[in-house]
């Protein structure tokens, strides 16, 4: 196989990649942290190529009292300090939920070339349901994204929460 073939497999097989699954489990046991915060539960994490895992996180809206405080928001400030550089060119971006306006933009900032979440979100989803702000060819900068991983155990996790909530007559 020459080099150019190999790139193009290397693409064509980016998307069943088994590390998305595993990352996305590490992604989950953050959004389980989350539920036993009692706050809805999205987590992320991000790896680098050489570096591993170096940010993971879960929605701490509720403890933080900050609006901006989703778990991608979160993971994106730890990567760029582990990196030491705002620039997050070689990452890819592992999370639940589908991710909502603020974050997908967020990714678009740090350049993040890729997304991986779980389930889409009707109500917020940016990156295919809503909108395509990663794709967006307006933007002057771009990522891929790939949806649909675990997403079945993603979106449970959060049904669960809901009902629960529900159950006890709160949200
Ligand atoms: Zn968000």
């Amino acid at each position: 196989m020459n080099a150019k073939d190999a790139i193009f497999e290397g693409k064509l097989f980016g998307s069943m990649r088994p590390d998305h699954e595993r990352n996305m489990e590490l992604a989950l046991r953050e959004a389980a942290t989350a539920f036993a915060a009692d706050e809805v539960p999205v987590g992320c994490v991000i790896t680098h190529p050489d570096m591993g895992v170096i940010a993971a996180a879960h929605n701490q809206r509720e403890q933080l009292q900050d609006p901006t405080a989703h778990a991608e928001m979160i993971a994106l400030t730890q990567a760029a300090a582990a990196l030491k550089t705002w620039r997050l060119d070689d990452c890819t971006l592992y999370v639940t939920l589908e991710p909502c306006p603020m974050c997908a933009g967020a990714v678009v900032q740090a350049r993040v070339p890729v997304i991986v979440y779980g389930c889409p979100d009707p109500k917020a989803g940016a990156c295919d349901t809503l909108y395509q702000i990663p794709t967006d060819p307006r933007l002057n900068h771009r990522c891929q994204v790939i949806g649909g991983v675990l997403a079945d155990r993603c979106a449970a996790v959060l049904s669960d929460f809901f009902r629960e909530k529900r159950r006890l007559g709160k949200k």
